[in-house]
């Protein structure tokens, strides 16, 4: 695992000046119902070593490390449905009961979701049967609200279209990648939150409805520049995923690994 260096200046992270090679790997491509296709969620990736794990659904942890050999540094919840979530009780026993993890994952959460996520995972009476464990204490747990520094790095948040107003959240690196969370069409957002050489991961079904994208909502809202840069997941099944593909546009697989641009320097405004 690469080590932090020291930063003696930490209100101006300053990422390294060699961008490294940067990758997006797909765990999970399913909609809640799609168990086949995994959870939806995937890792950031630079020089191969995984920087953030974005959302902990069931199996997502027991997926990530079949692939890694150890926690993530750090996990990105974009809400606080259970094909998202399910996995950080899972989360909660690996770092509790390993003196090295304890208190070591950086879990990033909106502050909206901090009340959710409370009752969702940490309220059930005695997080251990035997006590002495605060649910949150497992973690460096980060609450945000514009986003987060993540190695050096400005990561942004924003709302998207999910089910109740302010509780659904996309994370986006400015040139290198977004992932929008659960969502109807945002096209203002992803104007706002990418340029032609970053890639965005979009949640589509085969037929939107009030909580998710369908292809004729990409169809119909998004240019055909910003088509070309999508990688759908949380779709409903493989023939699902077939029929995607067939509109012409690119679909995420399970396991698989997509290649990103470095992000842009830091800007000098974020944060
Ligand atoms: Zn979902
Ligand atoms: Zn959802």
């Amino acid at each position: 695992m690469k080590k932090r260096r020291a930063d003696k200046d930490a209100a101006a992270p300053v990422p390294e000046t060699k961008p490294g090679t940067w990758s997006l790997h797909v765990l999970g491509t399913g909609a809640a119902g799609a168990v086949d296709l995994g959870s939806s969620g995937a890792v950031l990736e630079r020089d191969g070593e995984p920087l953030l794990l974005i959302d902990c659904g069931p199996g997502t942890l027991e997926h990530y490390l079949r692939c890694y050999g150890a926690l993530p540094p750090a996990v990105f919840i974009t809400h606080g449905h259970m094909d998202h979530v399910a996995g950080l009780e899972r989360l909660f026993h690996a770092a509790w009961f390993d003196p090295r993890e304890r208190g070591r994952v950086k879990l990033f959460v909106h502050a909206n979701l901090v009340p959710i996520l409370q009752a969702r995972a940490a309220d059930y009476p005695n997080a251990l049967a035997e006590g002495g464990a605060n649910f949150w204490e497992a973690f460096r747990f980060v609450p945000l609200s514009r986003g987060f520094w993540l190695e050096g790095w400005w990561c942004d948040v924003f709302g998207t279209r999910h089910h109740v107003p302010g509780t659904s959240f996309g994370v986006a690196l400015r040139g290198c990648f977004a992932w929008t969370g659960d969502t109807r069409p945002i096209p203002e957002l992803l104007v706002e939150h990418s340029d032609a050489r970053t890639l965005v991961a979009h949640d589509c079904a085969l037929v939107g409805n009030p909580s998710h994208t369908g292809v004729e909502d990409l169809e119909r809202e998004y240019p055909e520049e910003l088509r070309e840069r999508l990688l759908l997941y949380h779709y409903g099944s493989e023939a699902d995923a077939a029929a995607l593909r067939a509109r012409g546009f690119r679909v995420a697989v399970p396991d698989g690994r997509y290649p990103l641009q470095a992000p842009h320097p830091v800007r000098p405004e974020a944060g």
